[in-house]
């Protein structure tokens, strides 16, 4: 019998939901308070997952990847930056190559460990990624997230529309494009979706939605295709900056991107963020968990599947 795989992953970053901007405190309260609410809960359920860091939470806080180590959990590179001016689908390969580069270097050198495992800020990527991941080191991609539609509401929306047609179970990406299988490219681990996001952020916004969700998704592992479950969750998460006053930033160029990928995301965005999520979260782990389902990390998973 083969057995079902479930990858839990975690961005570290210093994004804050609530403020809708990044921000050095956030960051801290992650350390603090979020990522010890997310190694208790897989200590607890006794599982390895694999944590993307932004070498920019990293170089400001080591401790917040030298903490996860003792656990075995894998360490990924999130890139370098999460501004907004620094997403994978508006860098160039130079550019691109120097944001991985000095992420990974930044990473391995805190970890001791090598770093092979990418997920793009906000899963944006250009087709120049799959090769600057090649020159850099890293084997395996997570930022496709196949059969998922994200409106408008995202930065870089217009290239995710190519998630519609992604391949759906791991594949060897083409070597100039994550979105399509090629031969010559990285391993593609695709984040799970049906349509709608598989990700703490459904997870905490429409519970009932993500309930329907994971029965989806394991009928299509268990009879279909034998797909890994890919879950996207982040510390920041499990934090409340609820007590502090806030204006939403504006990101976005113009009045009508504003409201939508600023205005109406972050008022809908900030809903069970706190305690409320370590509930959902573990209501979603139990649900694998009594279906026999093996967590591991996407490093492990490739090297049991033979990809890596
Ligand atoms: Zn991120």
């Amino acid at each position: 019998m083969k057995i079902n795989s479930c990858l839990l992953t975690n961005d570290v970053e210093t994004t804050s939901i609530w403020f809708n901007t990044l921000r050095d405190e956030t960051g801290l309260k992650v350390l603090n308070e979020g990522m010890p609410a997310l190694l208790d809960i897989y200590q607890k359920n006794n599982i390895k997952s694999t944590f993307f860091f932004t070498g920019y939470i990293a170089k400001l806080y080591p401790s917040v990847v030298k903490m996860i180590l003792p656990y075995g959990h894998e360490v990924g590179s999130h890139a370098l930056s999460h501004e907004v001016k620094d997403g994978f689908d508006v860098l160039s390969l130079d550019k691109q190559i120097i944001h991985l580069s000095e992420s990974k270097k930044i990473l391995e050198n805190i970890s001791g460990n090598e770093v092979i495992s990418f997920r793009s800020p906000a899963l944006r990527v250009n087709k120049y990624t799959p090769t600057a991941l090649l020159e850099t080191g890293f084997k395996i991609d997570s930022s496709i997230a196949s059969t998922r539609f994200d409106a408008f509401l995202s930065f870089g929306s217009k290239e995710k529309l190519k998630w519609l047609f992604a391949p759906r179970t791991p594949y060897k990406t083409s070597i100039d494009s994550l979105f399509k299988k090629g031969g010559n490219g990285v391993i593609e681990v695709p984040l799970s979706a049906t349509f709608f996001p598989y990700v703490g952020t459904t997870m905490r916004i429409f519970s009932g939605l993500t309930r329907a969700q994971h029965h989806l998704l394991h009928f299509e592992t268990n009879r279909i295709n034998h797909k890994p479950i890919v879950f996207d969750i982040h510390p920041n998460e499990f934090i409340d900056e609820s007590m502090e006053p806030r204006i939403i930033s504006k990101r976005a160029k113009n009045y009508p991107a504003y409201l939508l990928k600023d205005l109406i995301r972050s008022k809908l965005k900030v809903k069970n963020l706190g305690p409320g999520a370590i509930s959902l979260y573990e209501r979603e782990i139990q649900f694998f968990q009594k279906r026999g389902y093996e967590f591991c990390t996407i490093k492990e998973y490739c090297k049991k599947q033979k990809l890596v």
